[in-house]
């Protein structure tokens, strides 16, 4: 396929925002779901906290087109909007996913592979926490990992989306037979299995639109 990304091949500025809108509007349009998704296994509040959270996040988006300065205040929007788990969890994601990009205003493979790896790594360190735990990482890590796959082999960033997010949507299936080993799920013990874990189909859900904004602003 033709590389749809801007000439140089790279991720802007307006199609991290772009994302950033598009994750808001998937959320809104998944509220219902998510929240059903966290009743068996939680609290039902996960589909709320996720459109809270990014209503804020669009909201407060600088002007700009600083990537880093963009996905910090995504970061600090959902610090302070979303209470639970998933604030701060998706809070340091995207915090320490933003750190190598300070001052980027356009992206390559190798930065968003690095993108990838603080983010998972921040989720990680904040939740103490891998994958195989039933939780947001069973979509997060196998993206990354795919993400860094594809590039490694095409240097297509918008290939390499598409291969994250279908590795995402992979792992948030997969996160049904699993035992919680984290969060509220776990206080369930064996009766967490059978359930789908709704912060890996956020995860899914917000790298489904990455995938999509970047695809169509090629259009
Ligand atoms: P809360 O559990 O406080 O009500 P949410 O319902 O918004 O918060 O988010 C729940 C999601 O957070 C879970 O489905 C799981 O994916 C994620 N989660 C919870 N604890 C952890 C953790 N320690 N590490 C990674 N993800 C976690
Ligand atoms: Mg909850």
């Amino acid at each position: 396929m033709t590389d749809p990304l801007d000439e140089a091949g790279t991720v802007t500025g307006p199609m991290v925002r772009a994302w950033i809108e598009k994750s808001a509007g998937v959320l809104a349009d998944n509220r219902a779901h998510l929240t059903e998704l966290d009743g068996p296994i939680g609290d039902s509040d996960h589909g709320n906290n996720m459109d809270r959270g990014f209503k804020a996040v669009v909201q407060k988006l600088p002007a700009g087109d600083d990537i880093g300065a963009l996905l910090k205040s995504v970061a600090m929007s959902l610090i302070s909007k979303v209470g639970g788990a998933a604030g701060p969890l998706y809070g340091t994601m995207f915090l320490d996913g933003a750190k190598p990009l300070v001052g980027k205003t356009c992206l390559t493979g190798e930065d968003l592979a690095q993108f990838f790896d603080n983010a998972v790594a921040g989720v990680m360190k904040r939740g103490r926490s891998e994958a195989g735990m039933k939780t947001m990482l069973d979509a997060l890590v196998p993206a990354s990992e795919a993400f860094k796959a594809e590039i490694a082999k095409t240097d297509n960033i918008a290939d390499a989306l598409k291969a994250a997010a279908e590795a995402a949507k992979q792992g948030m299936e997969a996160t049904i037979p699993m035992l919680a080993q984290r969060g509220r799920a776990s206080y369930l013990g064996e009766r967490s299995i059978g359930h789908q874990d709704p912060g890996a189909t956020s995860s899914y859900l917000i790298l489904q639109a990455f995938s999509d904004a970047v695809e169509e602003a090629a259009k």
